[in-house]
């Protein structure tokens, strides 16, 4: 086990290639606020932002557009301490050591330093709307040949609510941008009012129970996901904002909130060819309203967005085409039944050849009758899902950065 918590440094800006470079162990969190205190911001990043961004690469996280695709989409530069204590800089002149590493889920080396691209932090503005099933479905087969109007929307389907709560962030005109200067002060700390609220409550604890209550133990689950998904609309209020501020993230306080009510809880996420997200999501549907799976076992609704084709390595999602990504979290497991029959449903849905869906790295297995990320099966899993010329350019590459098989995982990699 090695962690990288004391590589907390960001390195610097470099203005003509609109480039930073920063250490592998920075939180992502830190980076947007870095970067925000110089005028720049990431172009896309994730819901969740305390996770390293070494961390992040290596998984291929990502937010939500269609433009810039993923972090690993992003990165530019990537230096790594190899197993014979050498440092490799590679960019993309390397070929597939590169796109190897782009996307590395920790079996090549350690990921010391990356470089990624960036943009100006302009001022934008975020709408909050609504979608019932239906237009949802109707936006999904729009987004077939239209992908580019879903750059960075985010939809929260609330599956008791039979509704989706739809977050956009759009481009201002020049003249828009001139305007909306004095109104984008209030940055990500107006979004952080929700948090507030509990942060500043002498109730704080009271309040977290009542949370707690609400997802798990009212008995009506539509109750519970109003009120969720009132607590994320304020969470995501529209307005005009900096980019770095509008983009949707887990506030600190929520992610605390979940974890004191929760403890653990798992979160799948399925990555579905754009071309096939309106048949995936109506099976989806279709099992719901079938009652083959139960709309009341998700109270937290499912974050479901939108990546682009851009590279982002061998073992990448989006080679190909753009995804769509279904993103559910399970508090069955660890706090209810011990295990998610609707999940499970789901799961298989996901698997069919309606969705063909993949698994995110960076989240629970797909196989995993219970949870947890690697299990054996999913390096079979994974060669299926990137073709075996991939899987085997991607083994090639591990063997030149890694031929004492040091960081092999003896699943994914054999050692
Ligand atoms: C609450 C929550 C919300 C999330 N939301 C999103 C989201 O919105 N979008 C999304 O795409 N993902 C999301 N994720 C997934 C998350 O971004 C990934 O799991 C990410 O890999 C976690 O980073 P970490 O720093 O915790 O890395 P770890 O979990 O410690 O590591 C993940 C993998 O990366 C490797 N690794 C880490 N650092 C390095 C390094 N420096 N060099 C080489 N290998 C390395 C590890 O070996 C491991 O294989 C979420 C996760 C959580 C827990």
């Amino acid at each position: 086990m090695m962690a990288t918590l004391q590589l907390d440094r960001i390195l610097g800006l470099d203005k003509s290639k609109m480039t930073v470079t920063t250490q592998a162990g920075v939180k992502t969190r830190n980076l947007i606020d870095w970067l925000a205190r110089r005028e720049y911001a990431l172009p896309t990043i994730p819901y969740y932002i305390d996770q390293s961004i070494g961390g992040a690469v290596a998984t291929a996280t990502h937010g939500s557009s269609i433009f810039w695709g993923s972090l690993s989409s992003l990165v530019t530069e990537i230096k790594i301490v190899l197993a014979d204590g050498s440092v490799r800089t590679l960019t993309e002149a390397d070929g597939d050591l590169f796109a190897a590493a782009r996307c590395n889920v920790g079996v090549l080396g350690v990921v010391v330093e990356l470089t990624f691209m960036i943009v100006p932090n302009k001022i934008v503005r975020r709408g909050l709307g609504y979608a019932s099933d239906a237009h949802l479905l109707t936006e999904l087969k729009k987004a077939e040949h239209d992908s580019l109007a879903f750059e960075r929307v985010h939809y929260w389907y609330s599956p008791p609510l039979k509704m989706a709560a739809v977050t956009t962030v759009d481009n201002l005109s020049p003249l828009e941008q001139h305007e909306a200067k004095a109104m984008a002060s209030l940055g990500r700390e107006a979004s952080d009012w929700y948090s507030r609220l509990f942060a500043d409550s002498p109730l704080e604890k009271p309040l977290q129970r009542v949370v707690l209550a609400n997802y798990l133990k009212t008995p009506s689950a539509k109750e519970a996901a109003t009120n969720i998904m009132l607590g994320h609309a304020m969470n995501i209020l529209p307005g005009t904002y900096k980019l770095s501020d509008a983009l949707p993230v887990q506030q600190v306080l929520e992610t605390d909130i979940l974890l004191s009510a929760f403890g653990r809880y798992d979160q799948y996420e399925y990555a579905v060819a754009l071309d096939k997200a309106h048949d995936c999501v109506k099976s989806l549907f279709e099992l719901f309203d079938r009652n083959v799976t139960n709309r009341d076992d998700f109270r937290v609704p499912f974050c479901l967005r939108f990546v682009g084709p851009n590279h982002e390595g061998l073992l990448g999602m989006s080679r190909g085409g753009s995804r769509f990504y279904l993103n559910m979290d399970n508090y069955d497991v660890y706090n209810r039944h011990g295990f998610s029959q609707s999940m499970q449903v789901i799961k298989d849905l996901m698997a069919s050849d309606t969705c063909q869906a993949r698994v995110h790295y960076g989240k629970a297995s797909i196989y995993s009758p219970v949870s947890g990320a690697w299990t054996k099966r999913d390096a079979q899993y994974v060669k299926d899902t990137v073709g075996v010329d991939i899987f085997e350019r991607f083994l090639s590459a591990a063997k030149t950065l890694d031929p004492s098989g040091k960081f092999a995982d003896g699943v994914l990699v054999p050692k």
